[in-house]
């Protein structure tokens, strides 16, 4: 018996191959036309590589996932900073510090630098998102300017996540499925299903839909050799973006001489953008996150549930992985 692992994201990529490292036979299929979720990037025409889902910066403290992604990557070293674009077109560090708070006012970083964007975001104020999301953009009073100042490991696969993603699943024991959406009548073939499609999805909906963010991204290629101070601007008033990537300004990236591609993020509902679910909601009250738990305890021995959309939790790529690799072990300690 097979198994078979829905979504070829880095959540599905690193529970097909620590399976099949353990000499089970797996499958794993997408619905999109390739790999690597929404991590998948590309080389766009004019020579400059692009996230087609938006920026992905791998950081953590996690040296086990380092080391296990090490195997499938080189790497190259990038410490990520984000500058917010004020009204009278001055850039101020993100998260504030020091300087942020010296130009904007200690006492106006939350009107000016929080409140639009996370209502732009989530389509809910600041009072009504859970802390945990605003503590990934954490205040502070020295004059660092990195994004994640805490985090030891900080880089980029050298040859781009897709590559990659590629390296992970390249093995014997792996078979990969593109547009090849899943049907509950696939699961009657394999022994145990891993999937990372959305868990109310799968259910029919029975007891509600959980809401997700979504991200309309729009290119643009501009003759001009450079425009940004930092790879990434957040806009930080309350027009309709949140952020605009300069692609070329990320190592590895590209070298354009006369033209720069940027990336806009206009945040919106998910049933706004064909269904693309990006983020979950984590509202203050646990709302979502009660209904999530209705779903998670129906009891389902054939199916386990990972990533972003199966677990409905607001992981970065470190954690997807970390997260993977538990899910795989206990599978094949027998758990469940
Ligand atoms: N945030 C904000 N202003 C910013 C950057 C972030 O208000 O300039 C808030 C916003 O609610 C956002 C959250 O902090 O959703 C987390 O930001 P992060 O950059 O970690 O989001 P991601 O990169 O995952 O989209």
């Amino acid at each position: 018996m097979k198994i078979l692992v829905v979504g070829a994201g880095f959540s599905g990529a690193v529970v097909a191959r620590t399976l099949a490292e353990a000499n089970l036979r797996v499958e794993v299929i997408d619905k999109r036309d390739h790999i690597a979720g929404n991590a998948y990037d590309y080389w766009h025409e004019s020579g400059i590589r692009v996230h087609k889902y938006g920026p992905h910066i791998f950081h953590t403290n996690n040296q086990r996932v380092v080391e296990w992604l090490s195997r499938f990557t080189e790497w190259v070293p990038y410490q990520h900073k984000v500058k917010a674009i004020l009204d009278d077109g001055q850039y101020v560090t993100m998260p504030p510090n020091r300087e942020t708070a010296e130009i904007v006012g200690r006492e106006n970083i939350v009107d000016i630098l929080f409140k639009p964007y996370t209502q732009k975001m989530w389509g809910l104020n600041v009072e009504e998102i859970d802390a945990q999301v605003l503590s990934r953009v954490p205040i502070r009073d020295d004059d660092n300017e990195l994004y994640f100042p805490n985090d030891s490991f900080q880089a980029l696969p050298k040859a781009g996540y897709t590559a990659l993603i590629q390296n992970i699943l390249a093995h014997p024991n792996i078979t990969v499925s593109l547009n090849t959406a899943f049907d509950k009548s696939m699961e009657a073939n394999y022994q145990k299903v891993f999937n990372s499609m959305p868990i109310d999805e799968y259910y029919d909906f029975c007891f509600g839909e959980l809401p997700y963010r979504s991200i309309k991204f729009t290119n643009q290629l501009i003759h001009s050799p450079r425009l940004f101070p930092v790879p990434t601007v957040n806009f930080t008033n309350d027009g309709s973006y949140t952020r605009v990537t300069e692609w070329k300004l990320y190592p590895g990236h590209g070298e354009s001489r006369y033209q720069t591609l940027l990336t806009y993020e206009e945040p919106c509902d998910y049933k706004e953008n064909n269904m693309e679910r990006f983020y979950p909601v984590k509202d203050k009250l646990g709302e979502n996150a009660r209904l999530y738990k209705q779903y998670k305890e129906i009891k389902n021995e054939k199916v386990e549930f990972i990533g972003r959309c199966g677990q409905y939790v607001y992981i970065d790529m470190h954690q997807a992985v970390s997260s993977s690799r538990v899910v795989a072990d206990k599978y094949l300690n027998g758990l469940f």
